[in-house]
Order: C-alpha cells, then structure tokens, then sequence
C-alpha cells in the first residue's frame, strides 16, 4: 500500500500576495490555473497510486495564506478514503494552542503541519516551541517545511532543518517530518534524523529536482536513515503518480551512476513505507471508494 504524506489543500479565497506572486511563477512551470484550487474531484486523481493520504492547509498570515482548519476537516470527510487531515497554526497567533487542542478534539485532524519561514518565524522561537510542545503532549505529528521556499516571506537562516536538532531535543517523543527533505539543506536534515529516533523526513517535491532528490537519497543511506524516508508527492504542484515516476527514474539514474546507489528494493519500501503507523497515526476506515494500492508499473 502506498502512502502519500504531503498533499495539499486550498481554494483560491485562502490565498492573496506574496503567496499567490509565488505561486504565479510556479504555476508557469506547471499548467496555470491548475494548481490553485483543489477540489475531491481533483484530489482523489492527483494522488493515485496512494491508497492513504495525508492532506492539510496553510496558516501563515507573513505570505498571505490562511486555510480554514474547519475547511480542511470539511475537505477531508468530502474526499472520504483512507485519507487524514492535519491542522495548521500560525505560531505568531495568540490563540494558536488552544486552535490546536480544538482541532484536536473538535476536528479530529491528526497532526499540525508548519511552516516556520512560510510564517515568518522560526522553529526556535519560543511562540513556535509552545505549538511543538502541545503537539508532544497530545500525540500529535508535526510535518514541517524547513527548507527554501518559493515565497518573499521570512528567512532563510531560519528554514535550515539543522534546527529541528533543537526541537527534537527539548520534545524528543514529538514525531516530526521534514518537508522535501529539507531541500537543498538534505545533510542537515539526514544528521538530524540519525541523531532522533522520532525524526523523518518525505521526498514530496524534490522530484522535479533530481539531483537534489539523488543526493538525498545518497546521504539518507550512507547515514543509514532511508527507512525514515517517507513518500510525499506535494500534490497539487506534483501528482502522487508522477512522484513516483520522478522517484523511479532518478533511482535508476542512481544505479548507473551514484556512488550509493538505492536498490529496487529500497525504492519499494520507501513508496511502501507504513508511514501512518511510524507516525503514530490511526487506520481510517474509509467510506468512500479509494485508489487501490500497487497498480500499474509502480514497484
Ligand atoms: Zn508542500
């Protein structure tokens, strides 16, 4: 079965500038219009293969993005299927733990994604800490997005995953996923993971940059950490099935040319990987009909 940890929710009312300035210089690359709405219809095709998915918004009021978590727990019971909706917060919002505990109990969303920069904070700072503190204590994963992004909204030096070594140690029974690796910063995310027990990362997004998805790769095996590896499309920018296709020709890249390669093998368990359990997050039953796993020339 695969599973896809990093989807996307949001309609065109949640997003104003710099958001949509970036995203409008994305969306040339991609079909424009395409990706700024997201519909159950569209949903359930971009993420076939994967039979579960994780979806969720964006709170991040410094790049002009604020998704409804109640949209997001609408959106979730519309798609049905093995599908599980994490919240978002915007740390520098007063009210930002008690939205949490209300997501939690009120919503039955799942984890908390975050993007510090996106939310032009850091994940250091103290407003952020409080949101990695009540997630601990309520069982909550966090998927975070440190690395670069397409915004003009925060900073850099505080989008570098190395951070999270911080995070993980004041919250080490917290389980955190590194959004895209942690690109381009994909050795300060892999030391990180090896020092966490409780720290993975997904490989959402950097298909569309190889080298960097290879290099990743590389240093997650020589740091012995690819079974934290979890798959990730970043639907609706990439769809799971051509995540997949990207992840499947870079490993064969790999394997003519890397010096770690990453076996059929490995590529399998990481599109395989039991990431809702690693995660501490728990079986859906689904009421609608879901993608089936394992179709087509997906290894
Ligand atoms: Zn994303």
């Amino acid at each position: 079965m695969i599973t896809d940890v990093h989807t996307h929710f949001w309609k065109l009312d949640h997003q104003g500038p710099p958001w949509t300035d970036g995203l409008g210089r994305v969306s040339t690359q991609l079909a424009a219009g395409a990706i700024d709405s997201v519909t159950a219809e569209s949903y359930r095709r971009q993420v076939v293969p994967a039979a579960r998915t994780i979806v969720f918004g964006l709170q991040a009021q410094a790049s002009g993005i604020m998704v409804p978590n109640d949209a997001v727990a609408a959106f979730v019971r519309e798609v049905g299927g093995q599908t599980v909706g994490f919240m978002s917060v915007d740390p520098t919002r007063h009210d930002a733990v008690a939205e949490i505990e209300r997501c939690h109990t009120d919503l039955g969303l799942g984890g908390i994604k975050l993007g510090p920069i996106y939310q032009g904070t850091s994940p250091l700072n103290p407003l952020t800490m409080r949101v990695f503190s009540a997630a601990e204590r309520l069982g909550l994963p966090v998927m975070i997005h440190q690395g670069a992004i397409f915004a003009n909204a925060g900073r850099l030096a505080d989008a570098n995953p190395l951070l999270l070594d911080d995070v993980a140690i004041a919250f080490p029974e917290l389980r955190i996923v590194i959004a895209h690796m942690g690109h381009p910063w994909v050795h300060e995310a892999v030391v990180v993971m090896r020092r966490h027990r409780n720290v993975y990362a997904d490989t959402s997004a950097i298909a569309s940059r190889p080298t960097v998805l290879a290099t990743a790769l590389s240093a997650a095996k020589e740091y012995g950490v690819l079974d934290k590896v979890l798959f990730g499309s970043d639907s609706p920018m990439v769809s799971a099935d051509s995540a997949a296709a990207a992840l499947a020709r870079v490993v064969a890249h790999m394997q003519r040319f890397a010096l770690t390669p990453v076996t059929d093998e490995e590529l399998h368990a990481i599109l395989h990987r039991p990431s809702f359990e690693l995660l501490g997050i728990p079986a859906v039953t689904g009421t609608a009909a879901a993608p089936s796993a394992c179709q087509g020339a997906i290894p």
